[in-house]
């Protein structure tokens, strides 16, 4: 039977070592890390993750602001705002809170945050930063993903590593950091042929397709990694159930180790965040970031 990851319980202790990082910044640079968070309009799911980040925001130590506009606000009125808090030099890390209504382009709101606070690391900046070996603030998922896998594997060095998707926010980013932890990548999509075959060959699997339970037990090497970041909400007996992109009962017991969902990736995004805001803070007062 596969090891367990417990990304709970990992981004836990992030976050009690972001705390002792936060604490050590306002005592001995007068610092206290700001995150400013967007939410526009009324979606439930936004309104729960939005008030997760404000608290753990403030449970770290750390500022909060929580800007909420109406469905309706116009794209210059969410411009204009994101402008504002560019210009506000107490908060450290904005995050307009995806996905926006229809009617903004949400490319061009994410790359009106200022680079240097674009904590959710989606700006083309960070990006360009990232895919050219550069330093970056990253997208909060993959860091969170990588951390897991180094924190069970150790060093990547030389792992074959299969990432199914190349979505923006998580797979292409997630696939970055594994070539620059020096891992053989792959990237599979919805256009890739014989997909188990190609996830056979993975050491290390990063499921972020967004389709319940499609990756199955002999579609694994025995012994490999697994990485489920899906999120799928399923009817199962009656009942309202979460499940990953994995078949968890077929992968587990042929997998190493693997993330269950909920309790594995999904804990580590906020802690990420987190962390990202430490790191923008830091740098915006010209000091080293704190080791978290
Ligand atoms: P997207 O829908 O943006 O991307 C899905 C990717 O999966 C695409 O690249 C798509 O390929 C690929 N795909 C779809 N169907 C198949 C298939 N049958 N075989 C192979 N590849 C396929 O999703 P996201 O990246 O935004 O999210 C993926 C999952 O991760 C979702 O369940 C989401 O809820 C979850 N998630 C969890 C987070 C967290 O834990 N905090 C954060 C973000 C996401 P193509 O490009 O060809 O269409």
């Amino acid at each position: 039977m596969a090891k367990l990851i417990d990304g709970k319980a990992y981004a836990e202790a992030l976050r009690g070592r972001i705390a002792v990082a936060v604490a050590s910044l306002k005592k001995n640079h007068n610092l206290t890390p700001g995150l400013a968070v967007v939410l526009v309009g009324e979606d439930p799911a936004s309104k729960v993750y939005v008030a997760n980040k404000a608290k753990q925001t403030v449970e770290v130590g750390m500022n909060s602001w929580e800007h909420k506009m109406p469905a309706d606000t116009s794209e210059a009125d969410l411009l204009a705002i994101v402008q504002k808090l560019n210009n506000d030099s107490s908060v450290h890390g904005i995050l307009v809170q995806m996905p926006v209504p229809k009617h903004i382009d949400s490319a061009k709101v994410l790359n009106t945050i200022d680079p240097a606070k674009d904590v959710d690391g989606f700006h083309v900046v960070n990006v360009g930063r990232l895919s050219t070996g550069q330093d970056a603030l990253t997208a909060c998922t993959p860091v969170g993903c990588v951390m897991l896998a180094k924190a069970t594997l150790g060093k990547l060095d030389g792992l074959n590593a299969v990432v199914i998707g190349r979505s923006n926010i998580v797979g292409k980013p997630v696939a970055q950091l594994l070539l620059a932890e020096n891992c053989t990548v792959t990237i599979a999509h919805s256009k890739s042929k014989d997909l188990p075959g190609i996830v056979r060959q993975a050491d290390l699997v990063i499921a972020a397709v967004g389709r319940p339970e499609m990756v199955k037990g002999d579609w694994i090497k025995p012994g490999a990694c697994v990485i489920d970041v899906g999120i799928n909400r399923i009817e199962r007996d009656g009942k309202n159930k979460l499940v990953g992109d994995c078949d968890f009962a077929s992968c587990e017991k042929v997998a190493g180790s693997i993330t269950p969902v909920p309790g594995g990736v999904g804990p580590m995004t906020i802690a990420c965040l987190l962390h990202n805001t430490v790191k923008a803070a830091a740098a915006m007062k010209g000091i080293k970031t704190p080791e978290m």
